[in-house]
């Protein structure tokens, strides 16, 4: 039986859960109270707080036996020695990013991009992501020796972690402080190599595949990163580092996305875009989608036509979308014959139009007075006989105004 659930109960967990269902209640609500968001820093830092002093198998063990109050007045007993986590829940502080107050100085943060779908941005996904970590060596568990107990004070240095590099240099000694290098400036080492682990070679960490599981929450941005709480490299001395997903989209045929509007292209024929139209999509929340026009509702060739609500979620909301903006272009027909052509003029065509269609089919081009439309593409430039002429001059002037001389005094009139 344990003495209190405070610390169970903020994690959601029962009081006999495992280190890794502490660790994906932990993560979960990391991710539900993420600590960017300036409501959620409170809540965040008491989950984390209760995270922290609960993977500890020693301060769980003394928790659940004394509760948080006896660990207190123990803690004041013994003038100390809990260590970081007992500050944060029992004053002193509240500054933002406990983990980073006292204690262990946490190692650097490590991350990679993960490509994701537009679909598992938009329904929210479970991925794994395989990782490429420094954690501690598992044959020693980080001790660097081939048992617990072959630490001993270095004796190189005799456990002040410093020596005195002596130098001469003619009839001048010089005497030097530097680390020691045999414990690395710890004071403390594995004297005898025999006793060093065989897998490491007291170098207490390793390099470790592994898959973690990150969640991709329902409106996730491109390019948004998500930190894992001390997944990242562990190094001796220092508690695990972070790790950090950069989320990247994946490109997709026919969406384009901006914060949570999504945007395409459809090509509609001429009936469509004056009859009206209906067509079927793959939304990228997985159903097969009709979108439609209703007759008599013209469409531009060019225009911008909105689906309400048919965007991504937006993330922590996922009731609220977006919205899907579908850019149209009228393919019109090539040619039509002179039968269509008379149909259709009796339908739309007005007297005024009737006079000019009926001139065009006299008219010549001249190259003078009667110029006859043609295609050429627009991006292609037609030159200037002195436009680099033009520009080095403009140029010689501002040097020339730097400098303060001013001979070639033409410009001012220009
Ligand atoms: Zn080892
Ligand atoms: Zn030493």
């Amino acid at each position: 039986m344990v003495k209190d659930t405070k610390l169970y109960d903020l994690l959601g967990v029962a009081p006999d859960a495992n280190a890794s269902q502490l660790k994906k209640a932990y993560f979960r609500l990391a991710q539900q109270f993420n600590p960017n968001v300036p409501e959620n820093k409170e809540k965040f830092q008491e989950i984390n707080n209760a995270y922290e002093l609960l993977k500890d198998d020693e301060k769980r063990q003394l928790y659940d036996r004394y509760g948080l109050d006896g660990m207190k007045e123990a803690q004041q007993g013994m003038g100390g020695g809990f260590g970081s986590v007992f500050e944060q829940f029992f004053g002193g502080g509240g500054m933002g990013g406990g983990r980073q107050q006292s204690g262990p100085k946490q190692a650097k943060a490590i991350g990679k991009e993960v490509e994701v779908t537009l679909e598992q941005m938009y329904n929210g996904a479970d991925i794994d992501v395989e990782v490429e970590r420094q954690n501690k060596c598992s044959e020693c568990n980080g001790v660097g020796g081939s048992t617990p107990n072959c630490i001993g004070r270095c004796d190189k240095c005799n456990g002040r972690g410093i020596v005195i590099i002596s130098t001469q240099r003619g009839n001048m000694i010089t005497q030097q402080q530097s680390y020691c290098p045999k414990c690395q400036g710890q004071g403390e080492c594995i004297n005898d190599p025999k006793n060093l682990c065989k897998k490491c070679n007291g170098k207490r960490a390793a390099i470790e595949r592994k898959v973690l599981k990150v969640r991709v929450e329902p409106g996730t941005a491109d390019d948004f990163q998500q930190t894992l709480y001390q997944e990242g490299n562990w190094e001796p001395g220092m508690s695990q580092g972070d790790y950090i997903i950069i989320f990247k989209q994946k490109k997709t045929k026919l969406f384009r996305r901006e914060e949570a509007d999504l945007f395409m292209d459809k090509v509609i024929g001429l009936d469509e875009a004056v009859c009206g139209t209906s067509f079927k999509i793959q939304h990228p929340s997985g159903d097969e989608i009709t979108i439609f026009r209703k007759p008599g509702e013209c469409i531009n060739h060019g225009q911008i036509l909105c689906c309400k609500s048919l965007g991504m979620p937006i993330k922590g909301r996922i009731y609220e979308h977006g919205n899907l903006f579908i850019k149209f272009e009228v393919k019109f027909p090539k040619q039509i014959s002179p039968e269509v052509r008379e149909l259709l003029m009796r339908v739309i065509g007005t007297e005024d139009s009737r006079k000019r269609i009926g001139a065009c089919t006299e008219l010549k081009h001249d190259g003078v007075k009667n110029i006859e439309l043609i295609y050429m593409d627009p991006s292609n430039r037609t030159k200037n006989a002195d436009t680099n002429r033009g520009q080095r001059e403009y140029g010689d002037h501002h040097d020339e105004d730097h400098e303060g001389g001013a001979q070639q005094v033409q410009c001012g009139g220009m």
